[in-house]
């Protein structure tokens, strides 16, 4: 070809190139809260009313003089504007269903997942923003959610948790032999529910498969808990070497590993393993919340209530220990400064689900209402960045300032002198706004 028609063709190709380009990269869109009194997460008060701009999935300024052109204009008419709340502590999955509904033989994965991807909406038209889910399949609702493709919070996942045999995570009917033993390969773990893995090699592999499948975080069961049948709350669960093998595998891919865990011989071990998160906690002694406190290992609570009376009369019992604890745990926490977080758990009773915010108020009856926002925001978030390199959202949450991931709520009224505001987002939540797209508008 000779120089001339080469240099044509650069040419033309850079017309070409031009307007295609100018197709693909659309404005960047805005949004100007205009009047608005601001709870950035962190300070016990709201600021003097004030603009906060928000440019493409980030809050770009703050301040009377921030504005915009070009911006979608919301008026705030003095209310509040805070980070969305964070959970977490949710099963997307099993809060979504009921156990006999994952037990029926004629409940498709289509029909379970399907409750799944509704309550996800729901989450956040309740002004859940970002959620950790520290168990079930969620993989492919989370990637749906983020594609656009469906409505529902960010999701940190941990994809199956990780028991023993025997352990919290192993649902398996007591007729059912081990997959091991002549048995099948248990329908949770054909779910994605759990893994059932013993020894260190399985644990290692249980551990990996989860990362290579997008898990932020890893969820090992540590002991007994309320919820299940089998396993006695008092019971440890893993040895030192298995619980040690899941952590090196987790610091390989630089994220850590949480534990389900509730008395001192439980967690003691969790921690000696180098585990940085502790799921419940309540039946702990001040002096192994002490522990906590010193080695900067976050508590994971919850203001759990006493179990259904349809439950078993065992199920009722271990519960009501949990509950009991709670009281404890959450004073001693505030006590030792501990890294205190939040969560809901709830489980397998869809029609609790929309208790979700007002379950919030509980833990007034341990800190003011500026404290409980921050924790069920701001704190929050730091255990969400805990993933490190494994954070599927770069930027900060949790916070309202410049530079942070546009995650906010319209608040109608002061949730910090009325915290009640919170427990229903339906009337009190004028504007849900999530990576800097507004799925709710009520004004
Ligand atoms: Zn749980």
């Amino acid at each position: 070809m000779p120089f001339k028609s080469l240099s044509l063709l650069a040419l033309a190709l850079t017309f070409v190139s031009v307007p295609a380009l100018a197709q693909t990269a659309p404005p960047v869109a805005e949004t100007l809260f205009k009047n608005v009194r601001v709870f950035d997460g962190t300070h016990g008060g709201l600021s003097a009313p004030t603009n906060v701009l928000v440019r493409g999935n980030k809050i770009a300024d703050m301040g009377t003089s921030a504005k915009s052109a070009s911006a979608t204009i919301i008026d705030g008419g003095g209310r509040t504007l805070m980070p969305g709340l964070i959970d977490n502590h949710v099963h997307i999955f099993m809060g979504a269903n009921t156990q006999s509904d994952m037990m029926d033989p004629k409940a498709t994965p289509e029909v379970l997942h399907g409750r799944a991807t509704e309550e996800a909406k729901q989450m956040l038209l309740r002004g859940f923003t970002a959620v950790r889910d520290l168990g079930g399949p969620v993989f492919d609702l989370k990637r749906s959610i983020d594609q656009g493709k469906t409505l529902g919070p960010r999701i940190y996942p941990s994809g199956a948790m990780i028991s023993q045999t025997s352990g919290h995570g192993d649902s398996r009917l007591p007729s059912e032999r081990s997959r091991r033993f002549g048995g099948e390969v248990s329908k949770g773990e054909l779910l994605g529910i759990s893994f059932i893995a013993d020894g260190r090699d399985e644990v290692l592999a249980a551990t990996r498969e989860n990362l290579r499948a997008g898990a932020s975080q890893i969820k090992v069961m540590a002991g007994g808990g309320a919820a299940s049948a089998y396993d006695p709350l008092d019971v440890a669960q893993y040895t030192l070497d298995e619980i040690t093998a899941a952590v090196q595998a987790a610091d390989d891919w630089g994220t850590y590993v949480t534990v389900h865990a509730y008395t001192p011989k439980a967690v003691r071990r969790a921690v000696q393993a180098g585990v940085k998160s502790i799921e419940h906690g309540q039946l702990l002694d001040e002096a192994t919340i002490k522990l906590l406190g010193e080695k900067g290992i976050w508590l994971s609570l919850q203001a759990l209530d006493e179990a259904p009376p349809t439950q078993t009369a065992d199920v009722i019992a271990k519960k009501h220990q949990v509950v009991e604890g709670t009281d404890n745990a959450f004073k001693w926490a505030k006590k030792y400064k501990v890294k205190l977080a939040w969560g809901t758990d709830f489980l397998f009773n869809p029609a609790n689900n929309k208790n979700q915010n007002a379950d919030i108020l509980k833990i007034k009856k341990w800190m003011t209402s500026a404290d409980v926002l921050k924790l069920v925001t701001y704190d929050n978030a730091q255990l969400l960045a805990l993933s490190g390199p494994r954070n599927p959202y770069a930027g900060k949450l949790g916070i309202v300032e410049t530079g942070a991931l546009a995650d906010l709520l319209l608040v109608d009224g002061d949730p910090i002198t009325n915290l009640d505001l919170v427990a229903d987002p339906e009337k009190n939540f004028k504007v849900i706004m999530k990576d800097g797209r507004v799925y709710k508008n009520t004004l």
